[in-house]
């Protein structure tokens, strides 16, 4: 489960933060996951629940996840379907199927509240 080392570098990014901004905890994160990224979150949120106690500025700390949508950009027309949940069957501009998936490979620290 490499969710586990995702969470405990976020963890080292949090304390970090947290200590350059003379801050003794973080309230809350949010954090952003793609559905390309190959992070399965209820494994990332149950590693924060497992890590975050253990650690002295995120024992409360309130973990967000947000889930971007990908694009789809059409490779002979260039046309971008966007943040889409279902690839689309065909480019709705040019009935093309050449569509590959643009984004949504994402891992990222989007807000940290701090105190
Ligand atoms: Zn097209």
């Amino acid at each position: 489960m490499h969710e586990i080392s995702l969470v405990q570098g976020l963890l080292d990014q949090l304390r970090e933060l947290a200590s350059e901004n003379g801050a003794k905890r973080v309230v809350r994160v949010k954090v952003a996951i793609g559905p390309f990224s190959g992070v399965v979150v209820d494994s990332f949120v149950f590693g924060f629940k497992v890590l975050a106690p253990n650690s002295d500025f995120a024992r409360d700390a309130v973990l967000q996840i947000e889930r971007p949508l990908p694009s789809y950009r059409c490779k002979d027309c260039g046309w971008t379907v966007p943040d889409t949940e279902m690839r689309p069957e065909s480019c709705p501009s040019c009935g093309g199927d050449g569509l590959f998936p643009v984004g949504g490979d994402e891992l990222l620290l989007m807000q940290v509240e701090m105190e």
